[in-house]
């Protein structure tokens, strides 16, 4: 696959700068898709600007803007607070968001020759998205392929690793201060360990901590 285009869907975040560096190791040319959709803070789209610009690929932003008018939620809206409630679906959801931005990250990558797309969703630690599950993007894999008559294949990195093990993988492609200091995940707009409270920094922190732990008590046996 070295000599393999790839584009990877990227927003900035963890997961996806994660998948960013997996790229950059798996592919020989690897470009990177960034949707601004009128998120609640400019800052993730300067964010994924200035990774993509220090780690030297393109990067080209879609404007997404429409999903604003499918469905207003309180990551594009600054009207409305973000709740989670246990076990419930957090109110940032957008119904089919991952479906859409995967069509048209494959329209991008057929135009340029890449066949290979890159999407950090995940399993795992399931947050009530259908479109991030295994059995969606397959079937989406194949819709892809039969509807531009192409073979994509859609690359899942983190999509059974769970936030302690995503930190190990951006560990392992030397990455993770890298990670650490420079992605957004904060739904607050706090780039790095964010602000600590919101639900996407509590996550974060939860699985950095999970990993940090692992990682001393392996220091010891050595
Ligand atoms: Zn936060």
């Amino acid at each position: 696959m070295k000599k393999d285009k790839a584009v990877v869907v990227f927003s900035g975040g963890q997961d996806s700068t994660t998948c960013l560096f997996w790229a950059l190791k798996q592919f020989g040319e690897v470009e990177v898709v960034t949707f601004d959709y009128g998120q609640r803070h400019k800052q993730e789209i300067e964010c994924a600007q200035r990774i993509a610009k220090e780690q030297g690929v393109g990067q080209t932003i879609m404007d997404m803007s429409l999903l604003n008018q499918l469905a207003p939620n309180a990551l594009t809206r600054d009207d409305v607070a973000i709740e989670q409630v246990e076990g419930e679906i957090p109110n940032t959801f957008v119904d089919g968001r991952n479906l859409l931005f995967l069509s048209f990250a494959a329209v991008y990558a057929k135009q340029i020759g890449a066949r290979h797309i890159i999407t950090g969703v995940c399993e795992t630690d399931f947050s009530g998205y259908p479109d991030c599950r295994d059995s969606f993007i397959k079937s989406l894999n194949v819709t892809l392929q039969l509807a531009m008559d192409y073979p994509f294949v859609i690359h899942t990195p983190l999509m059974w690793l769970n936030k302690a093990q995503t930190w190990k993988l951006s560990d392992e492609l030397g990455a993770f201060e890298y990670i650490r200091e420079k992605t957004l995940t904060c739904y607050n707009g706090v780039i790095g360990d964010g602000c600590g409270e919101c639900p996407a920094c509590q996550l974060r922190a939860a699985g950095l901590e999970a990993y940090e732990e692992e990682r001393a008590n392996n220091g010891k046996l050595l």
